[in-house]
């Protein structure tokens, strides 16, 4: 089922995604593919980083487009067990309609798997549990130096002895809180330093999340304007996986 959603996309604005990622030309790629819902979420990693995104939300509405697009951002933890840069005030004051988020980091230099993973449980379970937010993103992505930091076959190991009872709290407070477990094209499945065992444990991971009923969402994580597109990929992973449709988070409009 090819639904041509991707609720992960950065633009330019942030300095993290590239010069292509104009809205003008997301919109034009997308509507070349055939895509049919947006999702334009570029960062939070601190208070500077709002302003930005009045911006983004004018040429949001400025753009001439029949595709669904919402308004979004990506939030991420100050510090280990750190507050998000993010309130219900900022929430209402710039009318964010879809806001993703989640830990970036291991925090540590452990090569420990319980202690890595518990540090990585408890930052999903607060992603998951709160209010503001509508997707938890990435789950088990770790940026290049960390990842390097370990040999491949720990990350394979760290997926695959996730304790059932970890997989079960997570999808229940998603399918609870009507929150997402994002799977993510580039920081994950298109990611030149994962190899295909970690790709094969994470899908197996996919999978039993979905068991337990978590709500699954796809996201390009777009950071070049050739990334846009590469959602189709997840959405052909919750296929195979064979997620019913209740089980693929949609967002809703603000009133
Ligand atoms: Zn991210
Ligand atoms: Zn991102």
């Amino acid at each position: 089922m090819r639904l041509g959603t991707d609720y992960h996309i950065h633009t330019f604005y942030q300095r993290c995604g590239n010069g292509t990622l104009t809205l003008e030309n997301i919109i034009r790629r997308a509507e070349g593919l055939r895509m049919t819902s947006l999702a334009i979420t570029d960062h939070i990693n601190n208070f500077e980083h709002i302003a930005n995104h009045k911006l983004i939300k004018q040429d949001i509405e400025a753009v001439e487009t029949d595709l669904e697009v919402f308004f979004g951002c990506e939030l991420n933890f100050m510090s280990c067990d750190g507050p998000w840069p993010y309130n219900e005030q900022i929430h209402q004051e710039y009318g964010f309609e879809v806001v993703i988020g989640g830990i970036h980091s291991t925090y540590t230099d452990s090569q420990d798997i319980v202690e890595v993973r518990d540090i990585q449980q408890r930052h999903h379970m607060r992603t998951l549990n709160d209010p503001l937010l509508n997707v938890l993103v990435h789950p088990y992505w770790f940026g290049k130096a960390e990842w390097e930091a370990r040999p491949a076959e720990w990350w394979v190991e760290l997926l695959e002895t996730m304790p059932d009872d970890y997989v079960r709290e997570m999808a229940q407070a998603s399918a609870a809180n009507d929150c997402a477990i994002e799977v993510n094209a580039c920081a994950i499945f298109y990611n030149k330093n994962y190899p295909a065992e970690f790709q094969s444990a994470y899908i197996r991971y996919l999978g039993r999340l979905r068991d337990e009923g978590a709500l699954f969402t796809v996201g390009s994580d777009a950071h070049d304007i050739k990334q846009i597109g590469t959602s189709e990929y997840c959405e052909g992973i919750l296929d195979g996986l064979g997620v019913p449709a209740e089980q693929i988070w949609r967002p809703r409009a603000s009133a």
